[in-house]
């Protein structure tokens, strides 16, 4: 339940007009941006404006933030929070950017069937209860550059803080409906197991391989597909599009930049 003063003070922020200098960024960082709605654009930099104005950016390792950095990363995250009611994000408190990838342990897939754990170079990452979300600014300016590539580590960050809002990390967001999860587990759980079987051939032409480590990633790894190869995925995977295209409310194939990348 969101109070009304937040309610408020929200609607408030969302109606201050942007500064010409966040247009310029997202013009130049986020070719996504440019290929939204008039409409959609505003209601983007009315989620920017409440985004930045309630979540605490931290620089680690050195870096110092800007307008630039802090502008680029919350309209990639608030992309996914168009047309949905949202609470933006309420098990999050703080986003620290790191210039660049930072080691830590983690689970890779090495191919041929095998995952190992060790340290791993990581571009970005939360946790369930970690209230924080940690990106690295290259990796992060890069994925907002390409939009077509299928790799956007904001986008799979911020799809695990959905995941977390009905409370279990389990690759379920919050729906609406007891048929909605119905529907939405029958979906996921098939399109998972398609991509686990996919493994021995270390290729799915679509979802990135690292989604087949549970259900929690495979949303993840399905958001950023979703978002930056929208025309292949739906052409591949039809029930898996449609699914995320009920859950958030857009049509990503109408603004896909993946054209461009092939
Ligand atoms: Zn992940």
């Amino acid at each position: 339940m969101i109070g009304l003063f937040t309610n408020r003070k929200r609607e408030k922020l969302r109606a201050t007009p942007a500064p010409g200098e966040w247009l310029t960024i997202l013009e130049r960082n986020f070719p996504i941006f440019r290929r939204l709605s008039a409409e959609d654009r505003r209601e983007l930099l009315g989620h920017v404006q409440v985004f930045l104005a309630e979540k605490h950016f931290e620089g680690c390792g050195g870096l110092e933030l800007t307008d630039e950095i802090r502008v680029t990363l919350a309209a990639q995250a608030c992309l996914l929070l168009l047309h949905r009611d949202t609470d933006y994000y309420p098990n999050l408190t703080s986003v620290l950017v790191y210039p660049t990838g930072y080691v830590a342990d983690d689970t890779r897939y090495l191919g041929g069937g095998l995952w190992e754990e060790g340290p791993e170079d990581r571009l970005g990452h939360t946790a369930h209860n970690l209230r924080a979300l940690v990106l690295a600014w290259d990796a992060a300016r890069h994925g907002a550059m390409h939009p077509g590539d299928g790799e956007n580590v904001v986008l799979h960050e911020f799809a695990h803080q959905l995941d977390f809002e009905n409370r279990s990390a389990d690759g379920t967001p919050e729906l609406e409906t007891r048929a909605e999860y119905l529907s939405w587990a029958r979906v996921m759980s098939a399109e998972f197991e398609r991509l686990r079987r996919s493994i021995p051939y270390d290729y799915d032409a679509v979802l990135d391989i690292y989604g087949a480590q549970n259900p929690t990633e495979f949303f993840a790894v399905a958001t950023e597909a979703f978002f930056e190869r929208p025309r292949a995925l739906r052409k591949k995977h039809g029930e898996l599009y449609e699914a995320l295209m009920r859950f958030f409310r857009q049509d990503p194939a109408t603004f896909s930049a993946e054209d461009e990348a092939e």
